[in-house]
């Protein structure tokens, strides 16, 4: 007989299994709040978008569009595709498609797949997911400063508390221009000491040469030119107003002034929340991005987050254990049993119990397995004897030594229900 070979996922995509839901959907439900709570409104735009709109609204000497994205051809009508590796220029590229500032700004949210071909390590994914926030149409630092509060919200509400803020001003164009000719000039003094990344990125993006992961080059870059330095007053006073407005929720920050974040359409301020050494979640402001996608120009500000490197600390922080499937699991044997026990277990879901109903033919034995592994607090039975009797009998299977009782049958969903108050739509049961 020849075997049958497996297939495999896609190396750096992963499958979120259900032992792991539980972290999913406190994160999920913890976003929905949250972003309720600043008044962002949910957008859902599609994971496939044209590959200019990345090219364009990205830059087309970053990581991810120099060498991270996965762009295809559409066999069908030729057009150049990619699976979207972030959703910024999505988000900008719908606003401006329906018009949605034509009534004032506006402020929105998302989550959903992104796509990066990375090398899949801890925390970097080639398919990962992302929650976003964008505030679209507010120039100020007020705005900078809410969607700042906003992350503090939210890991506040998971209880993390070792997310640290990091801030810098990347200023206006005309002041990066200045900036950019001061580092190209030292890095050319310099270029012995350039690996291969920051020569081809001299003259084209020699920003970007601040941003290297390179150890050899830390102390050539600490010592490069800095932008604040090149700041004009009005990007200094937007910079220290956001300094005044987070110093007042005593919101901790360190002013970092190599951050300069990898995607190219930032201007003013730039943030990262950083644990353990991994940025978790990054945003700024980035005005020109709706002007450079054909939209009449607005400023906006933003910020993303990676929900598996969140869930990585939100494991960490809390004990371990899995999720109940469900809050009942109902036991029977016998045909005429079996017709009670469906009817007992619908009648119990319309109360709001979360019910799992044994499938299939097996000893009593081992239906007792299954309800125990299915971490529910009650098994109910109905074998034939308590068919015969109109009777049901109830094992709470999280109290050790706990004997079998007998409720009648017509009796049992007040009995439970008034037992049971306190679990019912504490859980969803799995997603
Ligand atoms: P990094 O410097 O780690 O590559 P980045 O600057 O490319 O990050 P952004 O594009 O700003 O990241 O994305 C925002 C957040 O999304 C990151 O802070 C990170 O938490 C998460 N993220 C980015 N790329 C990945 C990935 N490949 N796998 C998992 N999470 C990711
Ligand atoms: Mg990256």
């Amino acid at each position: 007989m020849s075997k049958i070979e497996k297939i495999r996922g896609v190396r750096g995509m992963n499958d979120v299994l259900p032992a792991d839901a539980r972290w999913w959907r406190r994160l999920e439900e913890s976003v929905a709040a949250t972003m309720a709570a600043y008044g962002y409104q949910r957008i859902r735009t599609p994971i496939v978008e044209p590959t200019g709109l990345f090219v364009r609204g990205i830059g087309e000497v970053t990581d991810i569009v120099e060498k991270e994205m996965y762009s295809f051809v559409d066999s069908l009508n030729g057009e150049a595709l990619t699976l979207r590796p972030e959703c910024t220029a999505g988000v900008v590229r719908a606003v401006i498609e329906h018009n949605l500032l034509y009534d004032g700004p506006k402020r929105l949210w998302y989550t959903g797949p992104m796509f990066r071909h990375e090398r899949p390590q801890k925390g970097r994914y080639r398919q990962f997911h992302q929650v976003g926030a964008e505030a679209l149409g507010f120039a100020g630092p007020d705005a900078d400063c809410e969607v700042i509060l906003l992350c503090q919200r939210l890991w506040d509400d998971l209880g993390l508390a070792g997310i640290s803020l990091e801030i810098n001003s990347l200023g206006q164009p005309p002041e990066r221009v200045a900036h950019r000719e001061a580092l190209i000039a030292y890095f050319e003094a310099h270029v012995d000491e350039l690996d291969a990344d920051a020569r081809r990125r001299l003259h084209s993006n020699p920003l970007r040469i601040l941003d290297t992961k390179n150890p050899v080059m830390q102390g050539l870059v600490e010592a490069a030119p800095r932008l604040a330095d090149f700041l004009g007053e009005e990007s200094r006073a937007h910079f220290e107003s956001l300094q005044t407005m987070l110093r007042s929720r005593n919101i901790p920050f360190r002013i970092n002034p190599r951050l300069v974040r990898g995607l190219d359409y930032y201007n003013l301020t730039v943030f990262e929340w950083v644990a353990d050494g991994l940025t978790v979640c990054g945003g700024g402001r980035y005005d020109p991005l709706i002007g450079m996608l054909g939209g009449k120009p607005a400023p906006a500000c933003g910020f993303a987050l990676g929900v598996e490197r969140i869930i990585e600390l939100m494991r960490a922080e809390a004990d371990s254990g899995v999720d109940p499937a469900c809050d009942v699991y109902v036991v029977h044997q016998g045909e005429a049993a079996g017709l009670l026990a469906l009817g007992l277990a619908e009648r119990l879901r319309d109360r709001g119990l979360d019910v799992i109903l044994h499938c299939g033919e097996g000893s009593f034995k081992s239906q007792f397995k299954r309800a125990d592994a299915s971490l529910a607090t009650v098994a109910l039975i109905i074998g034939e004897e308590e068919a015969a009797g109109s009777r049901v009998g109830v094992k709470w299977l999280r109290e050790a030594g706990a004997g079998q009782q007998s409720v009648a049958l017509a009796d049992i969903d007040e009995w439970l229900i008034d037992r049971m108050s306190g679990s019912i739509d504490e859980h969803t049961g799995d997603d």
